[in-house]
């Protein structure tokens, strides 16, 4: 998972690319449709959503890590062929935002962390430092903030997140039926879990929970955050979980220097790509796709074409199979330096 700031530009940049996508599968234009704008930046946020379940229960997270691992593409075939059936108009535009969004979580993902693992290491590599394994999640919040500043010449808190995805407010009640139908025909685990549709309500409020109390911290939150470290009562990690502020970012996390960079698992896959450049594909592949999900929605296409443009690459590494490939090859940025430099910035 990039974070989620980078995912809801991918999906936004789709939307305002394409002039909304009207007449595809949708009869209200995404970019005109506040409501649907927001369900397809909540679609963005993909299965990541389960992954933030850490307080409520019963909890949904380990559906977090199998959608990361397969099933993207059963999940998207039924929700078209969901919108096939009997749904109102108005229902079947909210499935096919959430689908929009969805999909462009899955080139994301696949997309970029091969860059981020190679950028940021994982635990116990290329060393054993303690603060290594929070490094994945340092690097993306790290890209949040200077790819919204590349793009779009915003800061996070100028940005606001929070306003521009759905919230439970926007009676989510007919999409999360549709959802979990999708899961249950994509995952065979999940057949027999009555509790499913409570998980994924429990994602979604712990999601917006977090999103709200880590929205654009200010200086207040940093000399806080560090003073219960140092104090012992919180995790090492806790600074790693928002976007740090701006003005100390010292790296060039989105490549604009343009260095070699390789695949973790396959050394011999090497590139000199930007974030920007993975981006801009990732979007090109979200369009793409969407309007073959379009057509299966239609009828005009049959589904096994959407499975097979959509592939099985799973979300970790962007290769066919689970489990993942191995990892062997990465070459941080220094960002274990930062991560100290920050926290000490607020001693
Ligand atoms: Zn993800």
């Amino acid at each position: 998972m990039p974070s989620h700031i980078s995912h809801a530009l991918l999906v936004e940049e789709s939307i305002d690319n394409t002039g909304g996508f009207s007449g595809k599968a949708l009869r209200r234009n995404i970019s005109a449709d506040p409501v649907l704008r927001k369900i397809a930046v909540l679609g963005a946020q993909g299965p990541d959503i389960f992954l933030h379940n850490h307080r409520r229960k019963p909890r949904g997270f380990r559906y977090g890590a199998i959608l990361h691992r397969k099933g993207n593409a059963d999940v998207l075939v039924d929700l078209a062929l969901q919108s096939r059936g009997e749904m109102p108009p108005p229902e079947r535009d909210e499935v096919a935002a959430f689908a929009l969004g969805y999909l462009s979580h899955v080139w994301m993902d696949r997309l970029c962390h091969p860059y981020i693992n190679y950028h940021a290491g994982w635990r116990n590599a290329p060393d054993r430092h303690s603060d290594r394994p929070w490094m994945h999640a340092f690097l993306e919040r790290i890209i949040d903030v200077q790819l919204l500043r590349h793009l779009r010449n915003l800061s996070v808190g100028e940005y606001g997140f929070v306003r521009r995805i759905a919230s439970v407010r926007e009676e989510l009640l007919p999409l999360r039926r549709h959802i979990v139908r999708a899961i249950r025909s994509a995952l065979w685990s999940s057949r027999d879990d009555g509790m499913l549709e409570r998980r994924l309500a429990n994602a979604l409020y712990d999601s917006l929970g977090y999103y709200r109390f880590s929205e654009s911290p200010g200086m207040d939150y940093f000399v806080e955050g560090r003073s219960l470290e140092r104090r012992g009562e919180i995790n090492p990690r806790w600074l790693a979980l928002v976007h740090p502020p701006e003005e100390l970012l010292m790296v060039d996390a989105l490549n604009l220097e343009r260095r070699p960079w390789s695949h973790p698992c396959d050394p011999s896959r090497s590139s000199n790509e930007t974030f920007p450049a993975l981006f801009h594909r990732a979007l090109r592949r979200t369009v793409d796709t969407f309007d073959t999900w379009a057509m299966v929605m239609e009828g005009s296409v049959p589904p096994e074409q959407l499975r097979f443009k959509i592939g099985d690459q799973n979300l970790n590494d962007g290769i066919t199979g689970d489990p993942p490939c191995r990892r062997v090859h990465c070459q941080p940025l220094p960002l274990i330096t930062l991560y100290q430099q920050i926290k000490t910035a607020f001693d």
